[in-house]
């Protein structure tokens, strides 16, 4: 009897296509056949072990190639069942706009405007200082009447 209170939403493998035998459950979505030793992916192993393969790909291609929906592979991201090995830079996403990145926390675009503000403010909290440590005309004309030349 299928236990049908749980949604197979990884496509388990539990019948062996080779001999019918039954899967057993071998961990990182790998099973393997009592009977024949045959081994089997559901949908969290196919994808896995594309990824180990491919670590580059996005989820597009991941898609293309294990048949797993993107939708499938967004819902093991969700549930950190997906990790991506060191290295990858897939599934990463900007956190300013979203977009896909492949490296980092920010796409280019959102890094570059992103550094420019950092330096804006920077360059604020310069002037301010400046401002601050030369208290006007004052201190200016009694730094040259105090100047040696
Ligand atoms: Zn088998
Ligand atoms: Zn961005």
């Amino acid at each position: 009897m299928r236990n049908l209170e749980q949604p197979d939403i990884y496509h388990i493998p539990r019948i062996c296509t080779a001999c019918g035998g039954v899967m057993v459950f071998k961990g990182v979505g790998e099973y393997h056949c009592e009977d024949c030793g045959s081994v089997a992916y559901d949908d969290y192993g196919k994808v896995r072990l594309y990824l180990e393969g491919h670590p580059g790909a996005n989820a597009v291609e991941v898609e293309k190639e294990t048949g797993v929906s993107q939708k499938t592979i967004r819902q093991m991201l969700k549930e950190a069942r997906l990790q991506v090995s060191e290295g990858s830079q897939t599934f990463l996403h900007c956190e300013m706009c979203g977009a896909n990145i492949r490296y980092g926390r920010m796409c280019p675009a959102c890094e570059e405007k992103y550094h420019r503000r950092m330096e804006e403010e920077q360059r604020h909290k310069n002037m301010h200082g400046f401002a601050m440590n030369q208290k006007g005309e004052e201190g200016q004309r009694r730094f040259m009447r105090g100047d040696k030349g």
